[in-house]
């Protein structure tokens, strides 16, 4: 263990990989609404560097933020001195980090896997090898899986999407993005077992089956490459795209506020510097602009799920504005159905209702996009956790995460199914 460490102290220092020596993960409990007032004025004070990985929304909600060493004690004063309650959620993420390589370091020593069954679920996988997971999966069954390239990332990477399909043309389809936020590492290994799964229970699952003979899915494991890439050789952290903004030393734009649904709008940033940058305009990124072109030419969506990390949340339009969605009482009901599902298994429990009420406002949205465009059953997850580990989620977690989740996916594909419209 001793020698992993050093080992992975060693490659840290040869490759140049941001560390988070001495930083801290605060939660914030707000009493009130002008203490949340107090915390969002910690926002602006830019050379804090903070890392909102839970932002300010409602006094129910408690606000959790990645601090800088530079920055902990002046965060801690101002919050003393004006009353507000926190607690330290990780003392030293570093250390979180280090733990996390070096099982990473350990899997990396076994041998690749030749085919999908003796891929390695259980791990964090960098690109390359989900990429590679992806041909063998396709390679193994042509009959139901095929890869579409959809574009090419900022950097020049594949955007790949799997397509499970049995037969006929443009069917009605359902939608499945994971990893748009490149640090939500949960979400790519839970979207590999996914695929994995549809593949196995086809055939075998009467639900998914009959879904599978009506329908057509679309996968894409690896939403925001570049970020992902990035997240494995050099800043764990990263959330954004890898685009440089012109005339800012600070490089992305977040692509879940870079869609064209209340765009430039509250509840999304216009400083490049933040993690929460619109962008330029709406689709500048080519992760978004891909998705917007592919999902608008094929027509025949009926289902969108965009999934994240962190906070056990599942939402529905809209988050841009307080005005409920038409099929509000659907969704609502839909929800309530898929987590009481998800829950069944290990006890998991999530919250739900719409994005604006459930989380914040916020504006360019991926699943505002979708349910504009028509598609009704459109969803948004938050994974696991509730932020014991926040995005470091150890990788014995991904298996059951993935596993819990799939239930209310089905729940929302099941009900597609059944409902055309
Ligand atoms: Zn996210």
């Amino acid at each position: 263990m001793r020698g992993l460490l050093a080992l992975t102290a060693l490659f840290v220092a040869v490759f140049g990989k941001e560390t988070f020596e001495g930083h801290q993960v605060l939660r914030i409990n707000a009493k009130n609404e002008a203490q949340l007032a107090l915390i969002k004025d910690l926002e602006d004070i830019i050379e804090f560097e903070l890392d909102f990985w839970r932002g300010v929304t409602d006094v129910a909600i408690p606000v959790d933020v990645r601090v800088p060493f530079h920055s902990l004690q002046s965060v801690k004063i101002h919050l003393e001195s004006n009353d507000i309650d926190y607690s330290i959620m990780i003392a030293d993420l570093q250390a979180m980090l280090d733990e996390e390589q070096s099982e990473m370091v350990s899997a990396a020593r076994a041998p690749e896997p030749r085919n999908t069954e003796s891929y390695d679920y259980a791990r964090y996988h960098p690109i390359n090898e989900i990429y590679s997971f992806q041909d063998m999966l396709v390679a193994e069954n042509p009959n139901i899986v095929s890869k579409i390239v959809i574009g090419q990332s900022y950097q020049g990477r594949p955007l790949n999407v799997l397509k499970f399909s049995t037969g006929g043309t443009n069917r009605p389809a359902i939608w499945i993005d994971t990893g748009i936020h490149s640090r939500e590492w949960v979400t790519q290994a839970s979207g590999t077992w996914f695929a994995k799964k549809i593949v196995t229970d086809y055939g075998r699952d009467a639900a998914l089956t009959a879904i599978l003979n009506k329908m057509d899915i679309y996968l894409e494991i690896v939403t925001n490459p570049d970020g992902y890439y990035y997240s494995h050789t050099s800043n764990r952290m990263w959330r954004k795209t890898r685009k440089p903004n012109p005339g800012s030393s600070c490089m992305g734009v977040d692509p879940n506020r870079n869609w064209d649904a209340g765009f430039g709008g509250a509840g999304a940033s216009s400083n490049p510097c933040s993690e929460t940058y619109r962008g330029p305009s709406a689709n500048s990124e080519s992760e978004v602009k891909s998705i917007v072109d592919f999902v608008k030419s094929h027509g025949n969506f009926k289902a969108f799920v965009s999934i994240h990390s962190y906070s056990q949340m599942l939402l529905y339009p809209y988050g841009y504005t307080r005005t409920p969605c038409k099929d509000e009482a659907e969704l609502h009901s839909l929800a309530k159905k898929a987590i009481t599902d998800l829950a069944s298994l290990y006890g998991t429990s999530y919250r739900y209702g719409s994005i604006i009420n459930t989380i914040y406002q916020a504006s360019g949205g991926t699943i505002d996009w979708s349910y504009n465009q028509g598609v009704k059953y459109s969803y948004t997850f938050e994974l696991r956790d509730t932020g014991r580990y926040g995005f470091v989620l150890p990788a014995n977690q991904i298996i059951p995460t993935a596993t819990e989740t799939w239930l209310a996916l089905m729940a929302i594909m099941d009900h597609t199914y059944k409902n055309p419209y």
